[in-house]
Protein backbone atom coordinates (compact mmCIF):
# COMPACT_ATOMS: atom_id res chain seq x y z
CA UNK A 1 0.00 0.00 0.00
CA UNK A 2 1.39 3.34 -0.35
CA UNK A 3 0.69 6.64 1.41
CA UNK A 4 -2.70 7.79 0.24
CA UNK A 5 -4.03 3.92 0.89
CA UNK A 6 -2.48 3.44 3.92
CA UNK A 7 -4.28 6.43 5.26
CA UNK A 8 -7.53 5.51 3.39
CA UNK A 9 -7.11 2.28 5.37
CA UNK A 10 -6.76 3.73 9.01
CA UNK A 11 -10.01 6.06 8.85
CA UNK A 12 -11.88 2.90 7.66
CA UNK A 13 -10.71 1.19 10.22
CA UNK A 14 -11.48 3.58 12.48
CA UNK A 15 -14.59 3.61 11.64
CA UNK A 16 -14.83 -0.22 11.46
CA UNK A 17 -13.92 -0.50 15.41
CA UNK A 18 -16.78 1.66 15.93
CA UNK A 19 -15.26 5.26 16.10
CA UNK A 20 -17.29 8.38 14.99
CA UNK A 21 -14.66 10.04 13.38
CA UNK A 22 -10.99 9.95 12.53
CA UNK A 23 -8.63 12.34 10.90
CA UNK A 24 -4.62 13.04 10.72
CA UNK A 25 -2.57 14.95 11.85
CA UNK A 26 1.26 15.62 11.04
CA UNK A 27 2.93 15.46 14.63
CA UNK A 28 5.02 18.64 15.69
CA UNK A 29 5.24 21.03 18.09
CA UNK A 30 2.18 22.84 18.69
CA UNK A 31 1.54 26.32 16.90
CA UNK A 32 -0.54 29.64 17.11
CA UNK A 33 0.53 30.93 20.29
CA UNK A 34 -1.30 27.59 22.21
CA UNK A 35 1.42 27.10 24.27
CA UNK A 36 1.54 30.65 25.60
CA UNK A 37 -2.06 30.53 26.26
CA UNK A 38 -2.00 27.92 28.18
CA UNK A 39 1.16 28.44 30.09
CA UNK A 40 -0.91 32.10 30.99
CA UNK A 41 -3.98 30.05 32.30
CA UNK A 42 -1.84 27.99 34.33
CA UNK A 43 0.30 30.58 35.56
CA UNK A 44 -3.70 32.94 36.51
CA UNK A 45 -4.38 30.02 38.49
CA UNK A 46 -6.93 28.55 36.22
CA UNK A 47 -6.11 24.98 36.82
CA UNK A 48 -7.37 24.96 40.42
CA UNK A 49 -5.51 22.43 42.30
CA UNK A 50 -4.71 20.34 38.98
CA UNK A 51 -1.51 20.78 39.40
CA UNK A 52 -0.96 17.93 36.43
CA UNK A 53 -1.15 20.37 34.19
CA UNK A 54 2.12 22.58 35.31
CA UNK A 55 4.23 19.41 34.64
CA UNK A 56 5.31 17.43 31.40
CA UNK A 57 5.27 20.94 29.47
CA UNK A 58 7.74 19.58 26.91
CA UNK A 59 6.01 16.74 26.12
CA UNK A 60 2.36 18.98 26.22
CA UNK A 61 3.61 21.74 23.55
CA UNK A 62 5.46 18.53 21.54
CA UNK A 63 3.55 14.88 21.53
CA UNK A 64 6.86 14.01 19.21
CA UNK A 65 8.56 13.23 22.41
CA UNK A 66 5.58 10.96 23.72
CA UNK A 67 6.48 8.19 20.77
CA UNK A 68 10.15 7.88 19.12
CA UNK A 69 9.80 8.72 15.51
CA UNK A 70 6.51 9.69 16.05
CA UNK A 71 5.31 11.20 12.82
CA UNK A 72 1.49 10.85 12.79
CA UNK A 73 -1.30 11.64 15.20
CA UNK A 74 -4.52 9.64 14.35
CA UNK A 75 -7.69 11.22 16.29
CA UNK A 76 -10.63 9.49 16.75
CA UNK A 77 -13.93 10.34 18.98
CA UNK A 78 -16.32 8.46 20.26
CA UNK A 79 -19.73 8.86 20.84
CA UNK A 80 -21.54 8.60 24.59
CA UNK A 81 -24.25 10.41 24.56
CA UNK A 82 -26.56 7.57 26.59
CA UNK A 83 -29.99 7.41 25.97
CA UNK A 84 -32.58 8.72 29.01
CA UNK A 85 -29.37 9.76 31.27
CA UNK A 86 -29.36 9.62 34.52
CA UNK A 87 -29.54 12.96 36.00
CA UNK A 88 -27.30 12.40 39.69
CA UNK A 89 -24.58 11.84 37.17
CA UNK A 90 -22.90 13.52 34.06
CA UNK A 91 -23.23 12.07 31.20
CA UNK A 92 -19.87 10.78 30.50
CA UNK A 93 -19.10 8.79 33.75
CA UNK A 94 -22.47 6.65 33.27
CA UNK A 95 -21.03 3.64 31.83
CA UNK A 96 -17.92 1.86 31.78
CA UNK A 97 -14.58 3.96 32.61
CA UNK A 98 -13.95 5.47 29.14
CA UNK A 99 -10.20 5.34 29.07
CA UNK A 100 -10.27 1.64 28.92
CA UNK A 101 -13.03 1.49 25.79
CA UNK A 102 -11.33 3.86 23.76
CA UNK A 103 -7.74 2.83 24.52
CA UNK A 104 -8.97 -0.68 23.69
CA UNK A 105 -10.24 0.21 20.32
CA UNK A 106 -7.34 2.27 19.48
CA UNK A 107 -5.28 -1.15 20.35
CA UNK A 108 -7.06 -2.86 17.85
CA UNK A 109 -6.78 0.10 15.52
CA UNK A 110 -2.98 0.04 15.76
CA UNK A 111 -3.08 -3.90 15.33
CA UNK A 112 -4.79 -3.75 12.28
CA UNK A 113 -2.33 -0.84 10.77
CA UNK A 114 0.45 -3.11 11.47
CA UNK A 115 -1.32 -6.22 9.41
CA UNK A 116 -0.88 -3.17 6.12
CA UNK A 117 2.64 -1.69 7.25
CA UNK A 118 4.90 -1.86 9.68
CA UNK A 119 4.16 0.42 12.48
CA UNK A 120 4.97 1.51 16.05
CA UNK A 121 3.14 3.52 18.20
CA UNK A 122 1.08 4.21 21.88
CA UNK A 123 -2.85 5.12 22.20
CA UNK A 124 -3.67 7.71 24.39
CA UNK A 125 -7.24 8.85 25.64
CA UNK A 126 -7.23 11.71 28.17
CA UNK A 127 -4.09 9.50 29.64
CA UNK A 128 -1.11 11.42 29.31
CA UNK A 129 0.01 15.30 28.26
CA UNK A 130 -1.39 15.54 24.97
CA UNK A 131 -3.59 18.74 24.02
CA UNK A 132 -6.29 16.80 23.00
CA UNK A 133 -8.88 19.19 21.67
CA UNK A 134 -5.87 21.37 20.11
CA UNK A 135 -5.41 18.04 17.78
CA UNK A 136 -8.65 17.24 16.73
CA UNK A 137 -8.59 20.91 15.43
CA UNK A 138 -5.73 20.05 13.66
CA UNK A 139 -6.91 16.46 12.23
CA UNK A 140 -9.61 18.49 10.86
CA UNK A 141 -12.93 17.10 13.30
CA UNK A 142 -14.16 20.04 14.80
CA UNK A 143 -13.73 23.23 16.60
CA UNK A 144 -13.09 24.21 19.77
CA UNK A 145 -16.52 26.18 21.10
CA UNK A 146 -16.97 28.73 24.00
CA UNK A 147 -18.04 25.69 26.14
CA UNK A 148 -14.27 24.41 25.79
CA UNK A 149 -15.24 21.02 24.00
CA UNK A 150 -14.37 19.83 21.11
CA UNK A 151 -17.32 20.46 18.92
CA UNK A 152 -17.98 18.40 15.76
CA UNK A 153 -20.27 19.67 12.61
CA UNK A 154 -23.49 17.21 12.72
CA UNK A 155 -22.68 15.97 15.43
CA UNK A 156 -22.10 17.90 18.48
CA UNK A 157 -19.51 17.51 21.18
CA UNK A 158 -20.80 14.28 23.46
CA UNK A 159 -17.69 12.04 22.13
CA UNK A 160 -14.31 10.43 24.00
CA UNK A 161 -11.64 11.68 22.06
CA UNK A 162 -8.46 9.45 21.39
CA UNK A 163 -5.61 9.31 20.21
CA UNK A 164 -2.64 7.40 18.07
CA UNK A 165 0.60 8.54 18.31
CA UNK A 166 2.69 6.71 15.05
CA UNK A 167 6.00 6.47 13.11
CA UNK A 168 4.68 6.30 10.03
CA UNK A 169 4.08 9.27 7.28
CA UNK A 170 0.27 9.81 5.81
CA UNK A 171 -1.71 11.57 4.03
CA UNK A 172 -2.95 14.59 6.54
CA UNK A 173 -6.28 16.38 6.74
CA UNK A 174 -6.62 20.20 6.92
CA UNK A 175 -7.22 21.35 10.66
CA UNK A 176 -10.72 23.33 11.03
CA UNK A 177 -10.53 26.21 9.99
CA UNK A 178 -14.00 27.79 10.93
CA UNK A 179 -15.46 28.40 14.46
CA UNK A 180 -19.05 27.94 14.20
CA UNK A 181 -20.57 29.53 17.82
CA UNK A 182 -21.28 32.75 15.34
CA UNK A 183 -22.95 34.91 18.19
CA UNK A 184 -24.06 32.29 20.29
CA UNK A 185 -23.66 32.45 24.14
CA UNK A 186 -25.58 29.59 25.46
CA UNK A 187 -23.01 28.04 26.90
CA UNK A 188 -22.15 30.88 29.19
CA UNK A 189 -25.45 32.14 29.88
CA UNK A 190 -26.54 28.41 31.25
CA UNK A 191 -22.92 28.19 33.08
CA UNK A 192 -24.35 28.60 36.84
CA UNK A 193 -21.15 29.32 38.76
CA UNK A 194 -20.02 31.37 36.07
CA UNK A 195 -16.87 29.81 35.62
CA UNK A 196 -17.16 30.13 31.80
CA UNK A 197 -16.99 33.89 30.72
CA UNK A 198 -16.17 34.98 27.11
CA UNK A 199 -12.90 33.93 26.25
CA UNK A 200 -12.26 32.41 29.40
CA UNK A 201 -12.61 29.30 31.75
CA UNK A 202 -11.72 29.49 35.92
CA UNK A 203 -11.66 25.93 36.93
CA UNK A 204 -12.03 27.09 40.52
CA UNK A 205 -15.07 27.92 40.19
CA UNK A 206 -16.21 24.86 37.66
CA UNK A 207 -18.72 22.48 39.04
CA UNK A 208 -17.05 19.29 37.30
CA UNK A 209 -13.94 20.35 39.02
CA UNK A 210 -15.61 21.23 42.26
CA UNK A 211 -17.05 17.78 42.72
CA UNK A 212 -14.61 15.51 40.82
CA UNK A 213 -10.94 16.80 41.64
CA UNK A 214 -11.32 18.86 44.29
CA UNK A 215 -10.54 17.47 47.74
CA UNK A 216 -11.66 18.94 51.01
CA UNK A 217 -15.17 21.06 51.64
CA UNK A 218 -16.87 22.07 48.57
CA UNK A 219 -17.41 26.16 48.57
CA UNK A 220 -20.62 27.40 50.55
CA UNK A 221 -24.25 27.48 48.99
CA UNK A 222 -22.39 25.47 45.78
CA UNK A 223 -25.69 22.90 46.20
CA UNK A 224 -27.52 25.40 45.24
CA UNK A 225 -26.24 25.58 41.79
CA UNK A 226 -25.51 21.88 41.53
CA UNK A 227 -29.11 21.10 40.15
CA UNK A 228 -29.73 17.51 40.18
CA UNK A 229 -26.42 16.33 39.39
CA UNK A 230 -23.49 15.60 42.29
CA UNK A 231 -21.04 14.24 39.66
CA UNK A 232 -20.12 16.73 37.33
CA UNK A 233 -22.36 18.85 35.57
CA UNK A 234 -23.32 19.40 31.87
CA UNK A 235 -25.06 22.33 31.55
CA UNK A 236 -22.79 23.89 29.35
CA UNK A 237 -22.94 20.98 26.56
CA UNK A 238 -27.06 20.45 26.93
CA UNK A 239 -27.21 23.77 26.12
CA UNK A 240 -24.92 24.17 23.34
CA UNK A 241 -27.30 24.21 20.01
CA UNK A 242 -24.66 21.57 18.18
CA UNK A 243 -25.67 19.45 20.77
CA UNK A 244 -29.31 19.03 19.20
CA UNK A 245 -27.71 16.48 16.56
CA UNK A 246 -26.57 14.36 19.50
CA UNK A 247 -27.78 10.56 19.06
CA UNK A 248 -27.73 7.66 21.75
CA UNK A 249 -24.30 6.01 21.38
CA UNK A 250 -24.75 2.45 20.41
CA UNK A 251 -21.92 1.25 22.51
CA UNK A 252 -23.27 -0.64 25.25
CA UNK A 253 -20.20 -0.09 27.70
CA UNK A 254 -21.54 3.79 27.44
CA UNK A 255 -24.84 3.07 28.81
CA UNK A 256 -26.02 3.16 32.85
CA UNK A 257 -26.40 -0.33 34.28
CA UNK A 258 -29.97 -1.22 35.35
CA UNK A 259 -28.69 -0.50 38.94
CA UNK A 260 -27.66 2.70 38.62
CA UNK A 261 -31.03 3.25 37.02
CA UNK A 262 -32.59 2.07 39.47
CA UNK A 263 -31.17 4.56 42.44
CA UNK A 264 -33.21 6.80 44.14
CA UNK A 265 -32.82 10.18 46.02
CA UNK A 266 -33.57 7.93 49.13
CA UNK A 267 -31.05 5.09 47.94
CA UNK A 268 -28.52 8.11 47.07
CA UNK A 269 -28.51 9.59 50.10
CA UNK A 270 -27.91 5.97 51.85
CA UNK A 271 -25.03 4.70 49.98
CA UNK A 272 -22.95 2.94 51.44
CA UNK A 273 -19.09 2.43 50.84
CA UNK A 274 -20.31 -1.51 49.61
CA UNK A 275 -23.01 -0.41 47.17
CA UNK A 276 -20.28 2.63 45.83
CA UNK A 277 -18.05 -0.49 45.33
CA UNK A 278 -20.46 -2.45 43.28
CA UNK A 279 -22.29 0.90 41.28
CA UNK A 280 -19.16 2.10 40.17
CA UNK A 281 -16.44 -0.66 39.76
CA UNK A 282 -14.65 -0.37 36.55
CA UNK A 283 -16.26 3.46 36.31
CA UNK A 284 -15.02 6.96 35.73
CA UNK A 285 -16.91 7.71 38.72
CA UNK A 286 -14.30 6.01 40.72
CA UNK A 287 -12.45 9.10 40.84
CA UNK A 288 -14.26 10.59 42.96
CA UNK A 289 -13.41 8.72 46.47
CA UNK A 290 -16.76 7.61 48.63
CA UNK A 291 -16.25 9.93 50.76
CA UNK A 292 -16.15 12.63 48.56
CA UNK A 293 -19.23 11.64 46.90
CA UNK A 294 -21.27 11.11 49.76
CA UNK A 295 -19.94 15.19 50.37
CA UNK A 296 -21.65 16.14 47.08
CA UNK A 297 -24.95 13.83 48.00
CA UNK A 298 -24.95 15.79 51.03
CA UNK A 299 -24.72 19.21 49.53
CA UNK A 300 -27.06 18.58 46.25
CA UNK A 301 -29.95 20.38 48.10
CA UNK A 302 -32.58 19.21 45.10
CA UNK A 303 -34.23 15.89 44.93
CA UNK A 304 -31.95 14.22 42.41
CA UNK A 305 -34.23 11.67 40.12
CA UNK A 306 -33.70 8.48 38.68
S1 LIG B 1 -19.38 22.15 33.61
FE1 LIG B 1 -21.02 23.38 34.59
S2 LIG B 1 -19.96 24.72 36.02
FE2 LIG B 1 -18.40 23.90 34.63
S3 LIG B 1 -18.24 25.42 33.00
FE3 LIG B 1 -19.78 23.94 32.31
S4 LIG B 1 -21.76 24.78 32.98
FE4 LIG B 1 -20.13 25.85 34.11
S1 LIG C 1 -23.47 27.00 23.37
FE1 LIG C 1 -23.11 28.40 21.65
S2 LIG C 1 -21.23 29.52 22.21
FE2 LIG C 1 -21.36 27.71 23.54
S3 LIG C 1 -20.13 26.17 22.49
FE3 LIG C 1 -22.26 25.88 21.83
S4 LIG C 1 -22.46 27.12 19.94
FE4 LIG C 1 -20.59 27.77 20.98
Amino acid sequence: MDKREVTEYIKAEALRLGFDICGIAKAGPVTGGTANYCNQWVAEGNNATMHYLERNCDKRYNPTLLVEGCRSIVVTALNYTPENPVEAISCYAQGKDYHKVVKERLFMLLKSINEVTPCHGRAFCDSAPILERYWAVEAGLGWIGRNRQLIIPGKGSLFFLGELLIDIELEYDAPFAANNCGNCSKCIDNCPTEALRHGGFDARKCLSYLTIEHRGELPENIGEKMGNCFYGCDRCLTACPHNRFAVATPIAEFRPSPALRQMSSNDWQSLTKEQYDTLFHDSAVERCEYEQLIRNIKECKKDFKK
